[in-house]
């Protein structure tokens, strides 16, 4: 096991920082302080959230942004409403070269992991962008939840077309702008099982959607997604 010895090495010279992620607190294990946590529930609790796409600010079990999607996704959880603290550790996690947060992040987040799913597959990023990043933070946060007693990891998924980043999109721009861009690259290891899709923060939902489908067209029996974040539904008028 060179690969866990190696890591175990790095971890004696270069510990990872046993901080809360959001108010930096030191803790004594990984993840949030046990306020921060509480905080960031009751916050998810009071602002309402869509049973079925993770969405903040719905009232009732469902929303409009997946009122259209189709059966076999069966749903997101998401863990944070993508604000202040939660946003913050996010862009750290994704911009900032922080890939050490994975295992907090993943401590975090490993008790909202949808019922049923068998395995779990990260959100591809195309590799001009992986050059660019060095890392997929959806992968490093999948394979820490399988580490951290998850189900196991397949990298199912590959952009196969770089495409211009989302943010500033139109919902429908946004659909056409991944359209043919992402592809299955292990059929087998997906047919006929549950996937939980894992990716950082879910927006208008097109990406989960546009994986969802192309698993589903190589054999998956059913998608959900795991995400740290969603938005507030733009419908609640946030
Ligand atoms: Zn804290
Ligand atoms: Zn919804």
């Amino acid at each position: 096991m060179k690969g866990s010895f190696l890591r175990g090495l790095l971890e004696v010279i270069l510990p990872t920082p046993r901080n809360c992620l959001f108010c930096q607190e030191a803790i004594g294990g990984f993840g949030l302080c046990e306020t921060c946590a509480a905080a960031y529930e009751k916050k998810a609790r009071l602002n309402g959230q869509c049973q079925r796409c993770g969405s903040f600010g719905v009232c009732g079990r469902s929303c409009d942004v997946c009122r259209h999607w189709p059966k076999y996704l069966v749903r997101v959880r998401a863990v944070w409403p993508y604000e202040k603290e939660a946003r913050e550790a996010i862009l750290a996690y994704k911009y900032h070269q922080q890939p050490w947060m994975a295992k907090g992040l993943a401590q975090a987040s490993i008790g909202y992991l949808p019922a049923g799913v068998e395995v779990l597959v990260p959100v591809p990023l195309h590799a001009s962008r992986y050059r660019e990043r060095g890392y997929n933070q959806s992968s490093l946060l999948a394979k820490a939840l399988a580490a951290t007693g998850g189900p196991p990891v397949v990298e199912a998924l590959r952009r196969t077309k770089a495409t211009p980043h989302q943010v500033g999109l139109s919902k429908a721009a946004r659909l056409h702008n991944l359209d043919g861009a992402i592809a299955v690259a292990r059929p087998e290891a997906i047919a006929g099982r549950h996937i939980c899709l894992v990716d950082d923060v879910i927006t208008t939902g097109s990406t989960i959607e546009h994986c969802a489908r192309a698993l589903h067209t190589a054999g998956a029996k059913a998608v959900s997604a795991l995400v740290l974040a969603a938005g507030f539904s733009t419908l609640a008028g946030r």
